[in-house]
């Protein structure tokens, strides 16, 4: 499965925690990420990632365009609800996009734990499907 990842910069840290907690089901998929987080997922663990720009210079949309070429089969998108503001845009485009395409989002850590469990239980194989 195809899985990308996003986190501003207050969560960064936490996206790297979950890259290492997880690292065993991770590395069984290919992960996209925007620049910045793609780097620190790669410094921490030994996961390869496939990296987007950074997402301030179009990180976010080259991932909203694999989205919507059917490309991406989950996303974890660790937003900063403190500093919405300027995010915004970015999140609420991945959103949109991954509802109109059905795609799982997890926007907070104890989504994202639930979905990358339940893709080690194979319960994400529908996606197979849509390909
Ligand atoms: P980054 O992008 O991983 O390149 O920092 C995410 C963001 O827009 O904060």
């Amino acid at each position: 499965m195809n899985i990308g990842l996003v986190a501003h910069d207050a969560k960064k840290k936490l996206m790297q925690n979950l890259c290492i907690a997880y690292r065993g089901i991770l590395s069984k998929n290919d992960l996209y990420a925007t620049g910045t987080t793609g780097r620190l997922i790669e410094e921490v663990t030994n996961l390869s990632v496939h990296k987007y720009l950074s997402g301030h210079l179009g990180g976010t949309q080259q991932l909203g365009a694999q989205i919507e070429h059917n490309e991406i089969d989950l996303v974890i998108f660790l937003r900063d609800p403190l500093t919405q503001k300027s995010h915004e845009p970015d999140v609420n485009n991945i959103v949109r996009l991954c509802d109109a395409h059905n795609i799982p989002l997890a926007t907070n850590l104890a989504t994202a734990e639930l979905l990358i469990k339940s893709l080690d239980r194979g319960d994400l194989e529908w996606r197979e499907m849509y390909k």
